[in-house]
């Protein structure tokens, strides 16, 4: 399987030069050559793999350079934190069983190390990163640059902290991310990390390292200094093929558990910032699992929701804070590369899409790709009442706490079936533990938290749910932070080029 540029045309790479540059030359984000397909004989014999076995199997589709025994070493690495039968747990809800409602299946992807879902792409990101330098026969260091909204960052220094031949350097914007998840980052430990806090928002953070990635000068300093910039942000292809996985495994569950037979379909609905974790769920509905319809859900920040319903992307609007700021977006990345296959594989079209966002700030696809966009996705988005709405009533039925982005999703999830009649079993991505945004969730709960800090709300939460706190988390007290550079917009080369240079 070769990779090419949603921009241009280029010669087609191997996955492991993909992944190691992140992004292409001409600006575009690397795609599959074509999709490889999963048939139902094939579903079944996954059924009775544990999960790591399952990812070096749908991985092996992708990343065909890469052999098996490697694949399955880094699924063995990577995956070791699931400890139920090593599969992604999946909390299967059912209002009641005479009115035979069809299940939500909420898939706890929130178990590794971080207590976010990016920790199942970031945990084997950098084991791809290392078998790809090998093959490559690279041997400067590689840079990892993120920009984060919250959870990415420590995701990806928990995923990369002395991996040997790397480096990882990460953006947030100063303010703009929960003190739990500002302290998992500033308390990370290791002698090629560096955490930098940026004056403005995420989307200025995620600017500034795109034109970093895009500047010629920049390269070729940081090239003689023997340094390749490389990114994990989830433009990365070796970030986005292992998110594939635990929606073939959500199907098995479902199957497993006996809610549905395979070759029945099922409907996805996704928590949505830069649209990664739905566009993975595309990539299996595409490779053939039995999926009817992508949900795509957002926040009050919905230039998604709006782009579906009406085929305009304008990001030509107010930015808000929310209480779900991992989907506090509006540039959604990865857009991009569902946009290539919308359209066929036209490049020039993709690029035309992408200058007019950059120059005018929106642009609008055909009534042809509108339309064929409608068979796929349904989009909504859910308020910040109605997300506080949907955890206290999930929790008063089912005792079961959810956190914020989870509770967008299955808040859009139920304006679906409200609105279209469709009750198919509906697996619902929970992304992050509900004690990685506890104030919230405690306020959704009615629980009062007045005056008590982020580690006395853990407790309080805890109390009342009985629900245990996650280890990481409840060490953060104690840790000692070990990061605290402040930087401008217009800074972030130049600390990138000090961090190369060190
Ligand atoms: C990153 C993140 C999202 C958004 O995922 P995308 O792949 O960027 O669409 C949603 N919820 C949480 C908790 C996240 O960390």
């Amino acid at each position: 399987m070769k990779y090419i540029s949603t921009r241009s045309k280029i010669k087609p790479i191997d996955s492991a030069e993909a992944i190691l540059k992140g992004i292409a030359d001409d600006g575009g984000l690397f795609v599959p050559e074509s999709i490889p397909k999963v048939s139902s004989e094939e579903l079944e014999k996954m059924l009775k793999m544990r999960y790591e076995q399952r990812a070096a199997y749908i991985l092996g589709k992708f990343l065909t350079d890469y052999t098996e025994d490697e694949l399955s070493e880094y699924a063995e690495l990577a995956y070791n934190w699931f400890d139920v039968n090593t599969r992604i747990p999946m909390a299967i809800l059912v209002r009641s069983a005479e009115n035979q409602e069809a299940p939500f299946g909420i898939l706890e992807l929130w178990h590794g190390p971080t207590s976010a879902f990016k920790d199942v792409a970031l945990q084997m990101l950098p084991r791809l990163m290392t078998g790809a330098l090998k093959k490559t026969g690279e041997t400067r260091e590689i840079l990892i640059l993120v920009a984060t909204s919250g959870d990415t960052g420590k995701a990806a220094l928990a995923g990369f902290a002395d991996i040997p031949q790397t480096k990882v350097m990460v953006f947030y914007p100063d303010g703009g991310v929960s003190k739990i998840q500002r302290l998992q980052m500033v308390t990370q430990t290791g002698n090629n990390v560096n955490v930098t806090a940026v004056k403005g928002n995420f989307d200025d953070a995620q600017t500034g390292v795109k034109k970093i990635f895009a500047d010629e000068k920049i390269r070729e300093e940081l090239d003689k200094a023997g340094v390749k910039l490389s990114s994990a942000n989830s433009i990365n292809w070796g970030r986005l093929v292992p998110q594939i996985v635990y929606y073939f495994s959500a199907y098995l569950e479902f199957v497993r558990t006996g809610k549905m037979k395979i070759g029945d379909l099922m409907n996805v609905s996704v928590p949505t910032g830069n649209f990664g974790n739905i566009l993975a769920a595309y990539y299996a509905r595409k490779m053939g699992l039995p999926i009817n319809k992508l949900i795509c859900a957002s926040n009050i920040n919905h230039v998604l929701t709006d782009f579906f319903q009406t085929g305009v992307y304008n990001r030509r609007r107010e930015f808000h804070k929310t209480i779900t700021p991992s989907m506090d977006i509006l540039i959604s990345s990865n857009l991009e590369r569902l946009l290539f296959h919308e359209t066929g594989g036209d490049f020039k079209q993709v690029k035309k899409f992408m200058t007019e966002l950059t120059a005018k700030g929106q642009y609008k696809v055909d009534a042809k790709i509108k339309k064929n966009l409608d068979k796929v996705f349904f989009a909504d988005y859910a308020d910040e009442a109605e997300t506080k709405d949907i955890i206290k009533k999930l929790y008063g039925s089912f005792k079961y706490p959810i956190d914020t982005h989870t509770a967008v999703a299955l808040g859009v999830a139920v304006k679906y079936r409200r609105k279209t009649k469709d009750t198919l079993p509906m697996v619902v991505a929970s992304t992050a533990s509900p004690y990685k945004f506890t104030g919230a969730v405690l306020d959704a709960l009615g629980q009062s938290a007045a005056g008590a800090d982020d580690f006395a709300q853990l407790d309080i939460l805890n109390k009342f749910t009985g629900r245990p706190i996650p280890k990481n988390l409840d060490n953060l007290k104690d840790a000692k932070i070990l990061h605290e550079d402040v930087c401008e917009k217009d800074e972030m080369a130049e600390r990138v080029i000090a961090f190369a240079k060190k």
